[in-house]
């Protein structure tokens, strides 16, 4: 039997291991350190734009945007619906009510005119929505410029959720740097990892200061322990941001991984009727974190994402249907949400394939070979 093949799994560059003895060798085992100091530095530069925290993890990143975004019990906030649960767990953390909004078609992200609806619709109610959180949902960039007018005609922030698009551009900016604040996460999953990890980008130096505070437990300068803000524990190990340092020497070389996978399933799979793909908008570049398909049931002969899922683990190879839209969440029953059906349609006939930027050629052969095979029966 051959090895498992997962959909995205930790790639290791090789230098990571220095700088984590490095940690070792200077006894800096602690949430600070060079590492630390030295991830956020090499983030910045890659980034061309903002200020960066090295944080524990994305979810730790959105808790304390929201927080330096003043939201507080009983405010909404706007989030994309179709996401991963962190884009929106950290909302209720505070109190506050995600308010869900469905996506477009070009790029499955958040729908800049159901924003507007959704944020005229909110003040019409009584409340106007304290924060936008958009999503680069598999690394594909949202409709960023249409999204940012909105938000600044109605003055409301917006904290991108780019933990899925480090290496996404949108024209010449980072994926991470468009908004007031920006999000990234070092998740086992991510296009690189720090084990566990996730960093908040701001525009304004001020702020991320404010949150290095937050996360390390908001002392006040004072030889005894003295506290005027609530804080959090949310600071990056230096043991996890020595593997950062690592995988950044290498955050190019995984990017262009990524997208020959894409470019593979492509070849080998867009001939095939009821067989789609979501392309780059013009201007745009993803990281192609995650490769996906759509299946249009009615165009495949009766072939579901679901034939194709059960297929590929008679060969223990992962895949997974695209995210549950959050508006159909058992969790999230109560919360209001404009919707149009992108998502839930998405939900029902998209599937995430093995995407790692360690899989061999001989493996995404594999995973096509068994895919056509269905259509060729
Ligand atoms: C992974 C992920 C997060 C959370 O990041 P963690 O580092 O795992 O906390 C948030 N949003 C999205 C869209 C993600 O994919």
């Amino acid at each position: 039997m051959s090895e498992k093949i997962w959909l995205s799994s930790p790639h290791m560059g090789g230098t990571e291991k220095d700088f984590v003895t490095a940690a070792f060798d200077t006894n800096w085992i602690a949430p600070l350190g060079a590492n630390v100091d030295g991830f956020e530095e090499d983030l910045e530069q890659y980034l061309k734009e903002g200020y960066v925290a090295a944080l524990s993890s994305g979810t730790a990143a959105l808790h304390l945007a929201l927080v330096l975004a003043d939201v507080k019990a009983g405010d909404e906030v706007i989030c994309q619906s179709m996401t991963f649960s962190a884009s929106a767990n950290p909302i209720t953390y505070l109190g506050a009510t995600p308010v869900f909004v469905d996506s477009e078609k070009d790029t499955w992200n958040l729908d800049p005119v159901l924003l507007k609806e959704a944020i005229l619709d909110r003040i019409a109610k009584g409340k106007k929505p304290k924060a936008i959180i958009p999503v680069h949902l598999y690394g594909m960039p949202a409709k960023m410029n249409e999204i940012q007018a909105i938000a600044a005609t109605y003055d409301i922030p917006v904290i991108e959720d780019a933990a899925e698009a480090l290496g996404s551009w949108y024209g010449d900016k980072a994926c991470g740097t468009l908004g007031d604040f920006g999000i990234l996460s070092f998740n086992g999953n991510k296009i690189i990892t720090t084990s566990g990890g996730g960093a908040l980008v701001g525009k304004d130096k001020a702020a991320i200061v404010k949150s290095r505070f937050l996360a390390s437990q908001a002392r006040d300068p004072a030889p005894h322990y003295e506290h005027t803000h609530i804080g959090y524990n949310y600071r990056m190990s230096n043991i996890c941001a020595g593997i950062g340092r690592g995988q950044m020497e290498v955050l190019e070389k995984r990017v262009e991984q990524r997208r020959a996978n894409y470019q593979h399933y492509v070849k080998e799979l867009s001939g095939l009727p009821g067989v789609q793909f979501v392309s780059e908008p013009q201007g745009t570049f993803s990281n192609r974190w995650l490769s996906t398909i759509l299946i249009d049931p009615l165009q495949s002969n009766g072939i579901t994402r679901e034939t194709i899922r059960l297929a590929l683990e008679k060969y223990q190879i992962e895949s997974r249907p695209l995210w549950k839209p959050m508006h159909l969440q058992p969790v999230f029953a109560g919360a209001p949400a404009y919707v149009n059906g992108v998502s839930e349609m998405l939900f029902n006939n998209g599937l995430c394939l093995p995407s790692g930027s360690n899989l061999t050629q001989a493996q995404l052969q594999q995973t096509t070979d068994i895919i056509k095979a269905l259509w060729n029966k």
